[in-house]
C-alpha cells in the first residue's frame, strides 16, 4: 500500500541525513529551540499519579468498556460547558476513546452498525484520515464544498451553505471541525456557524464535530468550544469527538472521548450501551488507563487546570508567532503568493497547521531541493517551526515559487 500522506513524510524526514533538515509534516508542537514539550501541568499530574501507585490507593485494573468515569465526565463539561442543557438533563452518552482517532472511529461504526447510516459528508479537503476512518467502517464518502477554490486559502461560505442546505439529503450525517480546521486553519466566523446550525435544525442534519484542537487554536477552551455549543443551543443533537494529543501534548498516551447528545436521558443510556456492547467490546474492550488519569487530574483539580489554561496560552501564543515570522519573512522577500504576495492567509488562519497555497510540485521540490518536508496538499505545522529556521524555510519556500 502507498504510504500514509502524513506519517510516510516524517518516515521519509527520519532517514533524510541533511543536517539543516526541516520537519513541518507532522502535526506535532516543538519549544523555540525545537524540542518535543511535556506540559508541566502533565508532569504534575504524573507525580500525583505516580504516588496514589506507590503509596496502594490506585491499581493497574481494567476499566469499563466506556471508560474512566471522572474522565467522562469532566471531558463532556469541557465541551459542552457549564451551560449546556444536554448535559443537565443527562441526555449525552460519553465514551472514553483511544485520543481523537478512536473518538472519530467509534463515532463512524456507530453511525453504520448502530444507526444504519450509509455514509458520510466530509469538507473538501479534510484531514486525511477521515476518509479511511468512515471508509473503513463501511460508510460512503462523500464530500461538499468547504476550501474556495479561487483563492486555494479562504473558505467558500456560500458554496458550502448552498450545498448543506439543497444537495445533501435531508437527515444526512455531516462531518465539521470544531475549531482549526485540518488542514486549511480556516473556519467558519461564529455568526456563519450560527447560520449553519440553523440549516442543520431545519434539515435534520446529523452534526459529527471532530474537536482535535479545543484550547489550543486560539487559547481559550471556550472559544473553542463555541461552535458545538452553538448547536446544542439550536437543538441539534451532535456527535462530539474529542482528542487530548494537542491541547494536553499527549499525542502518544491517545486520551479522547466521543459524546453522543440526544434527545433524552433514556435514549443516552440506550446509545451507550449500544456503542458498548456493539462497537467496542468487540475491537478493543475497554481504553487505555493511564493517559485518561492524567487528563482527569489536570481538568479536575483547580490548580493543575489553572496551569493547563496558562500553558495553552503560551501554545497558541507561539504558534501565531510562527504565522507571524514566516510570513514577514515571505514578504520580505517578495515571495509570490495567490493574494499577491501579502502572505496574510498565513496569519489569517488559525490553528497549528498553515494552508501555504503551496502546489503538490513546489511541496517536492521543497523537499527534495531543501529537505523541508510538508504534506503535498501545501500544509505546513507552524507549531513544529522554529524562530531559527524561519530564514531558511522561507528561501526555500520563496525559490521554489519562482
Ligand atoms: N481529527 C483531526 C482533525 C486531527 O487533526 C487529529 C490529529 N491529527 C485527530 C482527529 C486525531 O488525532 P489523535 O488520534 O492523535 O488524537
Amino acid at each position: 500500500m502507498p504510504a500514509d500522506p502524513i506519517l510516510g513524510m516524517t518516515a521519509m524526514f527520519l532517514e533524510d541525513k541533511f543536517p539543516k533538515k526541516v520537519n513541518l509534516g507532522q502535526g506535532v508542537y516543538r519549544t523555540d529551540e525545537g524540542k518535543p514539550y511535556v506540559l508541566s501541568s502533565i508532569k504534575e499530574a504524573e507525580g500525583r499519579v505516580a504516588s496514589e501507585l506507590q503509596s496502594g490507593r490506585t491499581f493497574k485494573e481494567y476499566l469499563p468498556i466506556e471508560g474512566d468515569a471522572t474522565f467522562r465526565k469532566l471531558s463532556a463539561e469541557l465541551v459542552f460547558g457549564a451551560g449546556s442543557a444536554a448535559l443537565r438533563e443527562g441526555r449525552v452518552a460519553t465514551m472514553q476513546t483511544i485520543s481523537g482517532t478512536g473518538a472519530v472511529s467509534v463515532a463512524a461504526s456507530t453511525l453504520r452498525l448502530v444507526g444504519g447510516f450509509t455514509e458520510i459528508y466530509l469538507p473538501e479537503p479534510s484531514w486525511s484520515n477521515h476518509a479511511q476512518i468512515f471508509g473503513a467502517a463501511g460508510l460512503e464518502v462523500r464530500s461538499y464544498p468547504y476550501l474556495d477554490k479561487r483563492t486555494g486559502t479562504t473558505l467558500d461560505f456560500e458554496a458550502m451553505h448552498e450545498a448543506l442546505a439543497t444537495m445533501v439529503p435531508a437527515g444526512s450525517a455531516v462531518l465539521l471541525h470544531a475549531c482549526a480546521h485540518n488542514p486549511t486553519g480556516v473556519d467558519p466566523t461564529p455568526e456563519q456557524w450560527e447560520v449553519l446550525a440553523g440549516t442543520f435544525a431545519k434539515r435534520g442534519l446529523l452534526a459529527v464535530f471532530d474537536s482535535a484542537y479545543q484550547g489550543y487554536a486560539s487559547g481559550d477552551l471556550d472559544a473553542d468550544a463555541a461552535s458545538v455549543r452553538c448547536f446544542e443551543a439550536a437543538g441539534v443533537l451532535p456527535i462530539v469527538c474529542q482528542s487530548y494529543a494537542k491541547s494536553m501534548g499527549l499525542y502518544g498516551e491517545r486520551v479522547g472521548a466521543v459524546n453522543f447528545v440526544t434527545a433524552s436521558a433514556a435514549e443516552a443510556a440506550a446509545v451507550l450501551s449500544n456503542v458498548k456492547q456493539r462497537v467496542v467490546r468487540p475491537v478493543y474492550s475497554s481504553p487505555p488507563l493511564h493517559g485518561a488519569r492524567l487528563a482527569s487530574l489536570v481538568l479536575g483539580d483547580p490548580a493543575l487546570s489553572a496551569a493547563w489554561r496558562a500553558e495553552l496560552l503560551v501554545m497558541a501564543g507561539r504558534v501565531r508567532r510562527m504565522r507571524a515570522e514566516l510570513a514577514a519573512a515571505l514578504v520580505r522577500l517578495g515571495a509570490p503568493a495567490p493574494d499577491g504576495g501579502r502572505w496574510e492567509h498565513l496569519t489569517a488562519q488559525i490553528g497549528m497547521f498553515a494552508y501555504t497555497g503551496l502546489s503538490a510540485q513546489h511541496v517536492d521540490a521543497l523537499r527534495e531541493r531543501y529537505h523541508v518536508y510538508m504534506t503535498r496538499d501545501g500544509r505546513a505545522c507552524m507549531a513544529a517551526l522554529k524562530p531559527d529556521d524561519v530564514e531558511y524555510v522561507a528561501g526555500a519556500m520563496n525559490k521554489v515559487l519562482r
